[in-house]
């Protein structure tokens, strides 16, 4: 068995802590069957719940450039497996370091950089993605943990694991996180609640898209002692001043072909290295939030340049486009309406080839 308490901490260099008895009575996960696809859910959540409770240690890894709901989700879980002794550890490919924005989030001293983790978890536990490419290098833990368990709410997900609980209908990965810590019998205080809370807002553009779970989870994260104001202030609310005059560009820039999308309209806008002028990931991600208003337009696109010949494209539409699909289409994935992918080259072949899928 991999010994976690000998990883250190990115932050601190600190050890995780000596596993305790587990609180949750042991169930014999070999008697466990996968669940058929299209099983029930909550079949799939007794069966997540039943892994983590017997797990001897516990690896939770994130997507690739990890948002607060990826993030969120494997900080949360990970502060409540700690809480009860099990030794934990939380990660991510890529970038380094955790993104500034979320930097506040409680649970810092999980994060362990990839080449630190034990490198034969006993579970596996992916939070928020939905292929696995999108865990980057840290794919390679898939083959080498003893179970693996996908825990997700992408409408695209490839149940790439040994073990799934994917729910399209959550509205973030965190309101499964919450459920899981429910059925483990673990309270969720007011630090985990801010990871959730993170999550939740972001996921659902500040509860515009909530559905009655999501706003139930957000009263009781509040009635934990949660101050939405402060968690959510470096996260989308606080932005350097450079910020504003990207804006002004990428904005005035922006292009609407009405043709797009059989008549329903596309809105684009391209954001390269020179008008990023250095600016945070942060910054970037905040412009989709502000195209997608266009009452023009029943789809909208932000490319982002991530290197000299490589885009990050996000999308975003109104009913009844379904940006997942075409996002699939060009080799990336996501949720019905908020999607993206990578292109490699010129950035306007990305809007042509957007084009034609958005044209099927
Ligand atoms: P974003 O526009 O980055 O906020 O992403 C919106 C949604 O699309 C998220 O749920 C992502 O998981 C998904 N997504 C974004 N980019 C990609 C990609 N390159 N490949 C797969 N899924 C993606
Ligand atoms: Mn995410
Ligand atoms: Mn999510």
């Amino acid at each position: 068995m991999t010994d976690t308490r000998a990883v250190h901490t990115r932050t601190r260099g600190a050890r995780l802590r000596r596993p305790a008895p587990s609180l949750v009575e042991p169930v014999h996960t070999d008697l466990l069957v996968s669940p058929v696809e299209g099983g029930s859910t909550i079949n799939e959540l007794d069966l997540a719940t039943e892994l983590l409770a017997n797990a001897r240690d516990v690896v939770l890894v994130a997507h690739i450039h990890p948002d607060a709901d990826a993030l969120g989700s494997a900080l949360a879980l990970g502060m409540g497996l700690a809480r009860r002794g099990k030794p934990v550890a939380v990660s991510f490919a890529e970038p380094d370091l955790v993104p500034e924005s979320l930097r506040g989030l409680p649970g810092a001293h999980l994060v362990v950089a990839p080449d630190d983790l034990p490198p034969h978890p006993d579970l596996l536990v992916s939070l928020d993605v939905g292929s696995v490419e999108r865990l980057g290098s840290l794919a390679r833990l898939f083959d080498t943990c003893r179970q693996s368990l996908v825990i997700d709410h992408h409408a695209s997900n490839t149940r790439f694991g040994q073990f799934h609980y994917v729910d399209a209908a959550a509205d973030a990965t965190v309101v499964m996180v919450a459920r899981i810590l429910d059925r483990l019998g673990i309270p969720i205080d007011r630090e985990m609640g801010e990871n959730l809370y993170a999550g939740l807002a972001t996921d659902t553009g500040h509860f515009r898209h909530a559905d009655p779970d999501a706003h139930l989870l957000a009263a009781r994260l509040i009635e934990a002692g949660v101050r939405p104001p402060d968690v959510m202030l470096p996260i989308t609310d606080s932005h350097p001043f450079g910020w504003l005059g990207m804006l002004s560009s990428v904005l005035g820039a922006a292009v609407l072909d009405t043709g797009a999308a059989q008549g329903r309209g596309l809105v684009y806008t391209i954001i390269d290295d020179d008008v990023r002028a250095g600016l945070r990931p942060e910054e970037l991600d905040s412009v989709i939030d502000i195209l997608r208003t266009a009452q023009e337009a029943g789809v909208a696109a932000v490319l982002k340049q991530t290197s000299a010949d490589s885009w990050q494209v996000s999308l975003r539409s109104r009913e009844p486009i379904n940006v997942a699909a075409a996002a699939a289409a060009l080799g990336g994935g996501g949720h019905i309406r908020a999607a993206g992918f990578t292109h490699h080259g010129d950035p306007m072949l990305a809007v042509d080839a957007l084009r034609a899928v958005l044209d099927r």
